[in-house]
């Protein structure tokens, strides 16, 4: 063995302390942390010949990469959506990677059993029925593409023709119809060889972002029975609109069409009473997508993807190979997903779970909702600022009439918070977005000092 490595693994508990104290050290921190940051120009260095073993690399890490870390694993960085982790799901996140399970399949470890609980868990927590099965992925963003990927594999079905063996050539003309739909869907046609331009945008309700039922149902009428896929938005990213599922999922009588759901963020609205109706008829959806790195809290990188048709699913991403088996039974994950190899990322959220469950789950997401609530009425009482919608979730999204870029750029060099800029109706707008657990009441109000005396001065 490499002196270092024996030398690191005869001191393993005192490092993994030294480890601990670090990050503790990070988090007891983060609240005078920049909230965001430009990154900082880090003179590069070569690759290392003899290292430095592991406290070395610590102490390394810490002059120079640490730095220029921003604190958005805190309770007031609100750019995009962005959760922090949970206690529970830290602790998770660490011992995923001491166990370093290899989650594709269930040969030699319980951890692919533990990934389908946790599943299940979640698909409960979305109210989601038992028809649905559920696998991790990296993000929501995959989550949209392995739900398309099987959209696709079921256009083939309808016209015969097998995808997974012919290859998207073999579909001719696909058409995805979406009213608001999250870039990356876009950006899943493209990888999923179905092409950027099958994407049709139909039109929105009036000063909505919930796609108008009607313009669909015109657009599934013009297909002349060619089978399609609907891509329904529960939960928007600039105003948080959601698509009437319930309606779009009555449009199944009369016409063929696959229906993914991008429940991203917008799917913790299940587990508040007062909200979960933005979310009726979701159950009814051929797929759906829930990350779990913005609203669950755990660290990135965890989303979950549900459909109810798994047997499509095992046919797009089918392993098989001497050494793996054919799938049968309850398949592995291997041939549920992208990757081979992966990750026991559903331990974090496993952890999470047991730690708060659902009661626990709802406070976060409320308290959330509350504080989005609390910046967009002080927000609205600053001259010249304009709510670009109500607030119909966690995101405040509005208007400054001043130099928006200047503002946020000025916003930002405080350290106090870190909002992301968006284009609402081909106007620049400003987005709020709260999914941190930490987040109090007492940070909306620094969030609105900050941004008040960025607005009008000290
Ligand atoms: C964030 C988001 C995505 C993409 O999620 P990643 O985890 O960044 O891949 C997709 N759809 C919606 C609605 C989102 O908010």
């Amino acid at each position: 063995m490499h002196p270092r490595l024996a030398a690191d693994l005869a001191a393993l508990p005192d490092l993994l302390d030294a480890a601990r104290a670090h990050a503790a050290r990070v988090l007891a921190g983060l609240d005078e942390r920049p909230v965001g940051r430009a990154p900082d120009g880090v003179p590069p260095e070569p690759l290392p010949v003899d290292g430095i073993g592991t406290a070395g690399a610590l102490r390394r890490f810490a002059e120079r990469w640490e730095p220029g870390f921003s604190g958005s694993a805190g309770p007031r960085y609100l750019g995009f959506v962005t959760g922090g982790a949970t206690p529970a799901a830290l602790a998770g996140d660490w011992l995923t990677g001491t166990f370093d399970q290899n989650a594709s399949g269930g040969g030699d470890s319980s951890g692919a059993a533990l990934e389908r609980e946790t599943a299940g868990w979640l698909r409960e927590l979305f109210g989601l029925s038992e028809v649905h099965s559920g696998a991790f992925v990296t993000g929501a963003t995959m989550s949209n593409t392995v739900g398309l990927a099987i959209a696709r594999e079921w256009l083939g079905e309808r016209l015969g023709v097998s995808v997974a063996d012919r290859g998207a050539g073999a579909l001719g003309e696909v058409v995805v119809l979406s009213g608001t739909p999250h870039s990356s869907t876009v950006k899943a046609l493209s990888v999923l060889g179905l092409g950027r331009e099958s994407l049709r945008l139909v039109p929105v309700l009036p000063d909505r972002e919930a796609v108008d039922v009607t313009a669909i149902e015109e657009a599934l009428a013009g297909l002349g029975g060619r089978p399609a896929v609907v891509v329904a938005n529960a939960g928007t990213v600039n105003t948080v609109d959601f698509d009437d599922l319930a309606a779009i999922v009555g449009l199944r009588a009369r016409y063929d069409f696959w229906l993914h759901v991008d429940a991203a963020f917008g799917g913790f609205a299940a587990l508040s009473p007062d909200h979960a109706g933005l979310l009726a008829g979701l159950d009814a959806a051929d797929s759906v997508c829930v990350d779990l790195h913005k609203w669950l809290n755990v660290p990135y990188d965890s989303a979950v993807q549900f459909t109810r048709h798994r047997d499509l699913q095992v046919r797009v991403f089918r392993n098989t190979a001497p050494y793996l088996g054919a799938p049968a039974g309850e398949p592995d994950f291997l041939h549920l997903t992208p990757e081979n190899s992966r990750r026991l990322r559903a331990l974090a959220a496993w952890c999470t779970l047991t730690a708060y469950g659902r009661e626990g789950h709802r406070e976060i997401v409320e308290r959330n909702v509350a504080a989005a609530r609390r910046l967009g009425d002080l927000l609205s009482s600053l001259p010249g600022v304009r709510l670009a919608s109500p607030v119909r979730l966690n995101v405040v999204c509005f208007t400054v009439g001043a130099d928006q870029a200047a503002l946020l750029r000025s916003i930002a060099a405080s350290g106090e918070t870190f909002l992301t800029p968006t284009v609402y109706r081909g106007e620049p707008a400003i987005r709020a977005a709260f999914s941190n657990w930490r987040t109090t009441p007492e940070d909306v109000d620094r969030v609105f000092a900050a941004l008040r005396e960025a607005l009008t001065g000290p």
